[in-house]
């Protein structure tokens, strides 16, 4: 029996989910978003849309009566109305894990009660518990809003202690956590997935490349030597493990200097360093996700070519309307746009994955031709 699947959130990776529900009619007959921006991505490629902000109640309750399975691309939804309507329509990842994902705080004492390992961490109450706790912590220190924080705009980092109060004034009314500062040598991520029967498969190791906390290129496989690959594997499975429901997961980690690995953060939900997997694997993680929440069998996670990742962002001084991206045609190279019609400071608009199709494993080569690309792209505003 076909399903008609329900997601919160109609951005680009509603769209990419929307896209690989299309290619599996057997299953999924029809797909719902709920977005508050008319004409989202996933809209533009034939979902359906509930247009109504991600928190509306009345409008989860909607799409809960029009979906079989609902799931999300964003991980602000109302974990509490989620909860309400568990039992009612199936929901993937569980809104359990939702609410305790969405607070950095509870997601870390999770991870950490599961000894799964994690930067030394503590709940800040009011500025003197912050005085006293930094002198355990030293400087720097990482101030971070516990919830709605993204793209590192909930961090402050606190170098001494003249800074203490700056850092509590700009999250105040908030709360908040401290966190050792970790001075890694490398940023990667896990793509996972677990599906309704408890099926759990992990996509290799990738290296994360950010710039002004945004993420720039993703690098597949992560250049890493094989026993880092393999703990942050485990970590990864274990994480898995301990997290109810099912779904895709990106699991940011750090790798220290001294080769330990930590995790740094959780998404429950498809992520951007796992866009590579659309051309460099034998299944993407948007199919790997609905498998998942379905309950058909996870695909296979091998990488069949090295590929780099690297994100399409609005300039910084530049919003509106611009004509469309071009970008070289080489063998190898896949451009995905993400039908943002207005371009904003920084905001995604796509991205293009450059495959490493003659297997050469040339990473040096490869992240050459990335960075050309790269800036190639020009911006031309539309008249
Ligand atoms: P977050 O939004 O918490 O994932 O953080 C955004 C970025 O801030 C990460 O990708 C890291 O580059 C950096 N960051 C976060 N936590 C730490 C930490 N404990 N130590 C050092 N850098 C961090």
């Amino acid at each position: 029996m076909t399903k008609t699947l329900g997601i919160i959130g109609g951005g680009q990776l509603g769209m990419m989910l929307t896209e690989a529900a299309k290619n599996m009619p057997e299953h999924i007959s029809d797909t719902i978003v709920l977005d508050p921006t008319k004409n989202c991505p996933a809209s533009r490629v034939g979902a359906k849309q509930i247009v109504a902000d991600f928190k509306d109640k009345n409008a989860i309750v909607e799409l809960s009566l029009q979906s079989d399975i609902i799931t999300y691309e964003i991980e602000s939804g109302d974990s509490k109305v989620l909860e309400s309507l568990h039992g009612e329509v199936s929901i993937n990842p569980s809104p359990g894990t939702l609410r305790i994902i969405q607070d950095k705080y509870l997601q870390k004492q999770f991870l950490r009660q599961n000894d799964i390992p994690v930067a030394d961490f503590d709940a800040i109450e009011s500025v003197q518990d912050l005085e006293k706790k930094i002198k355990d912590f030293q400087y720097p220190a990482l101030l971070k809003a516990r919830r709605d924080a993204y793209d590192g705009r909930g961090n402050f980092k606190i170098e001494n202690s003249y800074q203490i109060e700056t850092a509590y004034k700009q999250f105040s009314g908030r709360p908040m956590m401290i966190e050792k500062f970790v001075d890694f040598k490398m940023e990667v991520s896990v793509i996972a997935a677990r599906n309704i029967h408890g099926q759990i498969a992990t996509y290799p190791l990738v290296e994360n490349i950010h710039k002004d906390n945004i993420l720039e290129f993703t690098i597949a496989p992560a250049r890493v030597d094989a026993k880092i690959a393999s703990e942050a594997d485990r970590i990864a499975k274990k994480t898995m493990d301990v997290f109810h429901g099912a779904g895709v997961f990106g699991i940011e980690m750090f790798v220290t200097k001294d080769d330990k690995v930590l995790i740094n953060e959780i998404a429950p939900r498809v992520h951007n360093s796992g866009h590579h997997t659309l051309q460099s694997s034998e299944t993407s993680q948007f199919e790997q996700h609905l498998r998942a929440i379905i309950g058909l069998p996870l695909g296979s996670t091998k990488l069949r070519h090295a590929t780099i990742m690297c994100n399409i962002l609005g300039p910084k001084d530049f919003a509106g309307r611009y004509k469309p991206i071009m970008l070289e045609q080489k063998e190898g190279v896949y451009l995905k746009m993400y039908y943002k019609d207005d371009a904003k400071p920084q905001r995604k608009l796509g991205h293009f994955n450059v495959v490493d199709e003659q297997d050469t494993r040339d990473m040096e080569s490869l992240m050459k031709k990335t960075i050309k690309l790269k800036d190639s792209v020009r911006f031309i505003p539309q008249d």
